[in-house]
């Protein structure tokens, strides 16, 4: 069986991932495009902690979530140790008790259904603070013992070294699908022909462009992430928790006193390329709000990253019956770090003709 997966973000690395350690004969085929949203991700695993509308969508972070062990594991007896991946915990610390009073039933009932959640413990604005010291003096919070963080850098890469080394192909360029005979029998890459049983479309908020030209309508569209990088120097924040105020901004932290501030959602900019002064004064302003302890943190790094968002916040996940050899994964949106090895996992199998472990039907991924 041979496939080509076309996309090396995330979720094209884990979909690729799956299908040679399941002994299938891979092409990864990756333009990697400014802005992919994978190398901008802030990498919060952590879906127990944050309000969805629908559950369709939270039963594939949460099966994410659940398969990072596993994943983390067969990567290391492939070598591959540096993720950016731990389970740091998570904080929620809203500036408002009222919002911590409605979260924490939510966060104990997913919890409890999700055996890796942890312990989910009330702290005091004290020990908030023992925990994220740059914090606010006077947030109460809600501490989840297993939240996570990975790096999607180094987790796409790792992804990508180890898939080569299992024998898989990867191929840099753009691809298109090669359509013979009213069905996917490839891509063409740059002009050449690489022929394949199905081909996985995981082009994340490029994919469209990919299927257009064969008169189909894929509903994604880019949403720019801006991203801020600040080191705290001389601090060991490896450890410290995921930091959630409760609104659409966040905090995290690896190694060397790397703290990432996130980040804008901002529709309807297209794929345009840069940092704006807006943008970086919007996230800046509410992380010194929520730690007024960064004040003197050195900015080191700006990223910015098109989340592939799909029209009504859903994953679109499946295969395209009037397209016979297409299976398309996409539209993960602003929590793709999260879902990725397990809807990358379902792409695979559905490309080896297996039966996924959940009904895609909420999935369609040509809905629109
Ligand atoms: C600022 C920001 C913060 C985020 N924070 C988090 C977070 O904390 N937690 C979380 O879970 N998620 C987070 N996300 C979301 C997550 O990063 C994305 O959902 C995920 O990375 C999407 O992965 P993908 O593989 O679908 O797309 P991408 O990573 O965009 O990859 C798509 C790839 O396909 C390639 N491609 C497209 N078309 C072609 C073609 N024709 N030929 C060849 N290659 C092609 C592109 O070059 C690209 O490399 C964040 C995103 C952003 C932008």
């Amino acid at each position: 069986m041979r496939v080509a997966v076309l996309g090396g973000g995330v979720l094209g690395a884990c979909a690729a991932y799956h299908l040679v350690r399941a002994g299938a004969e891979v092409v990864l085929l990756d333009r990697a495009h400014e802005g992919r949203a994978t190398s901008a991700g802030a990498g919060i695993v952590s879906p127990w902690t944050t309000r969805y509308e629908g559950e369709s969508l939270y039963r594939i972070l949460l099966g994410g979530a659940l398969a990072y062990p596993a994943l983390v594991a067969s990567l290391a007896e492939d070598g591959e140790h540096d993720l950016g991946y731990a389970r740091v915990g998570t904080l929620c610390a809203p500036a408002d008790p009222a919002v911590l009073d409605a979260l924490e039933p939510l966060v104990r009932g997913r919890a409890n259904e999700a055996s890796i959640a942890g312990a989910v413990t009330r702290l005091t604005p004290r020990e908030a603070k023992a925990l994220w010291p740059p914090l606010a003096g006077d947030r109460a919070a809600l501490h989840v013992e297993d939240g996570a963080r990975v790096d999607g850098r180094r987790l796409s890469a790792a992804l990508h070294r180890a898939i080569a080394r299992r024998g898989g192909v990867l191929r840099n360029g753009l691809a298109t699908l090669l359509v013979e005979g009213g069905r996917v029998r490839g891509v063409v890459l740059e002009g050449e022909r690489i022929g394949a049983d199905a081909v996985i479309l995981a082009g994340g908020a490029w994919a469209p462009e990919v299927l257009a030209p064969l008169g189909i309508r894929m509903a994604v569209q880019p949403q720019r992430g801006q991203i801020l990088h600040l080191r705290l120097e001389g601090r060991d924040t490896a450890h410290w928790p995921v930091l959630y105020p409760m609104t659409s901004h966040y905090l995290l932290t690896f190694e060397e006193g790397r703290v990432v501030v996130g980040a804008t959602r901002e529709s309807g900019a297209g794929f345009d390329y840069r940092a704006t002064a807006g943008g970086l004064a919007e996230v800046l302003e509410a992380g010194l709000a929520i730690a007024p302890g960064l004040a003197h943190a050195t900015i080191i790094e700006t990223r910015i990253g098109f989340r592939p968002m799909p029209p009504d916040g859903r994953p679109l996940l499946g295969t395209v019956p009037r397209l016979p050899g297409l299976v398309i994964a996409n539209g993960l949106g602003p929590s793709g770090l999260t879902a990725s090895p397990f809807a990358g996992r379902i792409a695979a199998q559905l490309a080896l003709g297996e039966t996924p472990p959940i009904s895609l039907a909420p999935y369609d991924p040509l809905r629109v």
